[in-house]
C-alpha cells in the first residue's frame, strides 16, 4: 500500500493551501480559530468563494459540475481545510441533497436546484427527523395528501438543523399507509417561504441557535418537488445516509482538534511544566493520534469506493461513524482536561466574537460548550447505537 503523496497529489496539496491561504477572510478563520460561534453570514462568504473557483461541491463528480476529485484528493482538501481554520461546509446542499438529485431526480430538478447548491447561493436543511420518529424512522408520520397537481403536507419535524437560515428542506413524508412503513415514505422539496411553514428554534445549552422544530400546515408542494417515484422515499433517504454516515467519521473536525489539543497542551503548565511534558498526558495523545489515523485510512477506503461510483456498503459507513465520533468526542475530553478549571467558565459574549480575545482564553472558554456539543456526534445521522446495530446485521450476520 502507498502511503506518500504522488508528486501530482503534493501539487494538488500545494495549490489548496495557496488558495486557502490566499482567499479565506482573516476575521472568518480567526472566528474558527477561537472556536466563536458563526453567522449564516460566515458560512456563506466562504462557501461562496468555494463556489466560485468550483470547490463548493467538492465531492462532485465534473459531468454535475463538481471537480471530480479522487478521494486522496477530498482527504487533502478537507484535512488542508481543517489545519488553515476553514469552516465546516454545511452538508446540507453539496453532500446529502446534490447526490441524491444527480442520481435520483427530475431534469427539471437538477436544472432548479444544482446550481445554487454548487455555488452555495442557496440553503438547504433536513427535514426527516419528528418527535415520535428518530431512530425508528421508518414511522414517520408527516402527512402528504395527493390533491392533484400538489401534496398537501401536515405533520412536525424535530432537530431540523439550521432551518431557520435555509431557503428549502429536503422532508420525507408519508404519501401512503397501505403497504410496510417504508414502502408509503416519499421525498420531496419544500421551499421554506410556502405559507404555511412555521420554523420554531430550540436553544441549545450553551446558548447558540441550531436546533429548531419545523410546523408544516396545510403546505402546498407542486408534485413537480416530488423526487423519483412516490412511495420510493425511504430508498433514497438511505442513500443519502449512507453517505452522510462516511462524512460523519469528522476527519477534518478531529484533525483541526488534535492540533488544538497539542497546542493547549504546550501552553498550560502542570506542576510547573507545561502539559505537552507529563508522560501521562503525552501518552493520552499519543493513543488518539493513532485512533484517528486508522479512522483516516478507512474513509479513505471508503471514498475511493464512493469515488468510482459504487456505495461504501452500510457496514463500512456505520462502523466509520461510530469509530469517527468516538476519536472526535475523546479528543474533546482531552481538551477539557488540558483546560482544567478554567474549562468550566461558560462566557456566552466571548464565544459570540465579544469581549478579551486573547487566544488562550478563547480556547479555554470553549473547552466546555465544545465538549458538551460534541457530545451530539454520537447521534445525529444515526445514533450509534443504531450503528451497532446494523453493523451487527450486515457485517457480523447476526
Ligand atoms: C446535533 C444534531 C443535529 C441534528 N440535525 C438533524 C437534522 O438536520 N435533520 C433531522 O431530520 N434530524 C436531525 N437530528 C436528529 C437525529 O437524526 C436524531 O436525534 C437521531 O436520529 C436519534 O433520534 P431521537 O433523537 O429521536 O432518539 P431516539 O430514537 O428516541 O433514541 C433514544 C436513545 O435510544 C437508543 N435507541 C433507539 N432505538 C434503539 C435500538 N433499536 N437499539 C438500540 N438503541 C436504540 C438511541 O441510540 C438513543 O440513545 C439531529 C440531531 C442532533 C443531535
Amino acid at each position: 500500500m502507498q502511503l506518500a503523496f504522488s508528486p501530482e497529489e503534493q501539487a494538488f496539496a500545494d495549490e489548496v493551501r495557496a488558495f486557502i491561504t490566499a482567499n479565506l477572510p482573516a476575521d472568518i478563520s480567526a472566528r474558527v480559530e477561537h472556536d466563536l460561534h458563526m453567522t449564516r453570514d460566515d458560512t456563506m462568504r466562504w462557501q461562496q468563494i468555494l463556489g466560485r473557483k468550483g470547490w463548493h461541491a467538492y465531492t462532485w463528480p465534473t459531468p454535475q459540475g463538481g471537480p471530480g476529485w479522487s478521494a486522496v484528493q477530498r482527504y487533502i482538501f478537507e484535512t488542508t481545510s481543517a489545519e488553515l481554520n476553514c469552516p465546516t461546509i454545511q452538508p446540507f446542499g453539496p453532500r446529502m441533497v446534490g447526490p441524491v438529485l444527480f442520481n435520483f431526480g427530475s431534469a427539471e430538478q437538477q436544472a432548479q436546484h444544482l446550481p445554487g447548491i454548487r455555488d452555495s447561493t442557496v440553503w438547504w436543511c433536513q427535514g426527516y427527523s419528528e418527535p415520535a420518529s428518530g431512530s425508528d424512522l421508518a414511522s414517520l408520520a408527516t402527512r402528504a395528501e395527493d390533491r392533484g397537481d400538489h401534496y398537501l403536507v401536515n405533520g412536525q419535524k424535530i432537530w431540523t438543523s439550521y432551518a431557520h437560515h435555509a431557503d428549502w428542506m429536503f422532508c420525507l413524508v408519508r404519501t401512503s399507509r397501505d403497504a410496510r412503513p417504508q414502502t408509503g415514505i416519499s421525498f420531496v422539496l419544500i421551499d421554506m417561504t410556502s405559507p404555511g411553514v412555521v420554523v420554531q428554534p430550540i436553544p441549545m445549552l450553551e446558548g447558540t441557535h441550531s436546533f429548531n422544530s419545523v410546523f408544516l400546515t396545510d403546505v402546498k408542494v407542486p408534485k413537480a418537488n416530488l423526487v423519483g417515484e412516490e412511495g420510493q422515499g425511504w430508498r433514497y433517504a438511505k442513500f443519502l445516509l449512507e453517505h452522510e454516515r462516511v462524512e460523519n467519521s469528522n476527519i477534518g473536525f478531529s484533525t483541526f482538534a488534535l492540533r488544538r489539543l497539542k497546542r493547549m497542551a504546550s501552553s498550560v503548565t502542570n506542576n510547573g511544566k507545561p502539559l505537552i511534558d507529563d508522560p501521562l498526558f503525552r501518552a493520552k495523545i499519543s493513543a488518539v493520534e493513532v485512533q484517528l489515523k486508522g479512522v483516516e485510512m478507512n474513509t479513505l477506503r471508503a471514498l475511493s469506493a464512493m469515488g468510482s461510483g459504487s456505495s461504501p456498503g452500510a457496514g463500512l459507513a456505520s462502523s466509520l461513524k461510530i469509530r469517527g465520533t468516538e476519536v472526535g468526542q475523546r479528543i474533546t475530553e482531552l481538551i477539557f482536561e488540558a483546560a482544567g478549571p478554567n474549562g468550566h467558565r461558560l462566557d456566552a459574549d466571548l464565544l459570540a466574537g465579544h469581549g478579551d480575545m486573547a487566544p488562550i482564553t478563547t480556547s479555554l472558554t470553549g473547552a466546555a460548550p465544545n465538549y458538551f456539543w460534541r457530545r451530539a456526534m454520537s447521534i445525529y445521522g444515526g445514533s450509534n447505537e443504531i450503528q451497532r446495530n446494523i453493523v451487527a446485521k450486515q457485517v457480523l450476520g447476526l
